[in-house]
């Protein structure tokens, strides 16, 4: 591995930070920005959000590694990590919609036709259209394969019934990549099928879900005789698990992105905290978490480098990024809890303007748990590492070689 940039990457790296100078807004100083997920609501306004995707898109840096008549930059994956260590020092919301350009993005690139790629890509490049994600179900999340949600074919259209959950953005977005269950009658993973779907329509009903930390970032979707036209379909019919396992590997780069930034500023802020008169930092069991803590994020970001290199040269993103979202995620949860620990009584406090640091520790707090659930919770992120990394044997699986209407369950579809 060779971290240092080629001239022609010096020069992409000058060229970014010039124009971010320009067109963003810096990180005052000392800002608490560290360990906020990707994707996290919090204050950030989707609005502003949009508004800074527009801004990116229109001055060519908007989805770096699309092809330009899909709405990119025609580079690779290397130029989107320098684009991310130059935005780490700006204040812009630059992962917002991860989930339609990291994941329903790569979906449409290989399974849809050329027309609907140029009239769907760009849009959703520049924020104008927002995607969301409709895989989990009420009954299927890490087994995302027993979904029950029906898609049946109607002259060239299918109609859809069913409910999804968890989905992220539904109520901003007007499409979505749906996977649904097109024949009972086989195994769970041969008879299902993808597609996009107009968000827009009588048939498709949100509900939000509301939060703990008061956002309301996901919600569950019903479908009654929603339609969608044939030409939607990504892929064939019956092969969709093949394009969610392809959503699921660039959803693994995305969730790699949950590994904590600005642990620097952590430190810094570790820094200037007082405990009984004395500095923090001179406390033997603190140094000895801030070093494991450190040791931790060193780790994960040399994968993640490791990653991105293999990604650079044309590979597919490996178990390095359920190394980095496991850990990650665990790291940002046991932070967040240490320094709400550390701040005494005002650890509890929710409001920004009265809380120290904006209330940023609370707020992660918070909004953890729900970062070691999404993209894969830690112990389907285990089994990855176990069968992927350490080569031991795959879990039994007790539904192999079944129809999926032969699979016991409580879903009247299966009957
Ligand atoms: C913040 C957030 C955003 C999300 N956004 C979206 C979205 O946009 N679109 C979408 O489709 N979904 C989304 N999800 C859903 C997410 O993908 C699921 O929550 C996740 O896949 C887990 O599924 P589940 O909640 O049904 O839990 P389950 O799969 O029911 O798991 C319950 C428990 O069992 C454990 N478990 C399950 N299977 C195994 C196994 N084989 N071995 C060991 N343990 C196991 C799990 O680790 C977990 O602890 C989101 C979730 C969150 C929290």
């Amino acid at each position: 591995m060779n971290f240092n940039d080629t001239p022609e990457q010096t020069r992409f790296r000058s060229e970014v930070r010039n124009w971010l100078q320009a067109n963003a807004t810096p990180k005052p100083p000392g800002e608490v920005k560290a360990l906020q997920p990707a994707g996290a609501e919090g204050s950030v306004n989707y609005i502003d959000a949009q508004a800074w995707y527009k801004k990116k898109a229109d001055a060519g840096y908007a989805c770096l590694t699309w092809a330009k008549e899909h709405g990119g930059a025609g580079l690779n994956a290397i130029h989107q990590v320098i684009w991310n260590q130059e935005m780490a020092h700006f204040s812009e919301p630059d992962n917002y919609f991860f989930i339609g350009q990291g994941n329903c993005g790569p979906a449409i690139t290989h399974f849809a036709n050329e027309e609907t790629k140029l009239k769907l890509l760009p849009r959703m490049a520049s924020a104008e259209d927002i995607w969301c994600q409709l895989f989990s179900e009420p009954g299927a999340g890490s087994d995302i394969a027993g979904l029950s949600t029906k898609a049946v074919s109607d002259g060239d259209n299918w109609i859809i019934n069913g409910q999804k959950i968890w989905t992220s953005g539904a109520q901003y977005s007007r499409y979505g990549v749906i996977l649904t269950r097109t024949d009972p009658g086989i195994s769970k993973y041969r008879g299902m099928t993808m597609f996009m779907i107009d968000m827009d329509q009588p048939g498709v009903q949100i509900q939000p879900i509301k939060q703990m930390d008061e956002g309301h970032h996901f919600n569950e979707v019903f479908f009654n005789d929603a339609v969608v036209p044939d030409s939607y379909r990504l892929g064939e019919i019956g092969g969709g698990w093949g394009c969610a396992l392809t959503i699921l590997m660039h959803e693994r780069l995305a969730v790699s992105s949950v590994q904590p930034t600005g642990f620097a500023e952590f430190l810094a802020t570790c820094k200037s905290l007082e405990l009984n008169g004395e500095k923090l930092i001179n406390d033997p069991v603190v140094r000895e978490r801030l070093a494991s803590w450190y040791c931790q994020q060193a780790g994960i970001l040399n994968a993640s480098n490791r990653m991105f290199t293999a990604v650079a040269k044309g590979g597919m993103p490996g178990a390095e990024a359920a190394l980095g979202k496991l850990v990650g995620a665990t790291m940002s949860q046991e932070i967040a809890n240490f320094m709400c620990q550390q701040l005494g009584q005002s650890g509890i406090i929710m409001e920004p303007g009265y809380s120290e640091f904006d209330a940023h520790y609370q707020n992660s707090l918070l909004l953890a748990p729900g970062i070691r659930l999404a993209g894969g919770t830690d112990e389907i992120m285990r089994n990855i590492i176990a069968e992927q990394v350490l080569g031991l044997p795959q879990e039994p699986r007790a539904d192999k070689g079944m129809a999926y209407s032969e699979i016991p369950s409580g879903n009247t579809l299966t009957q």
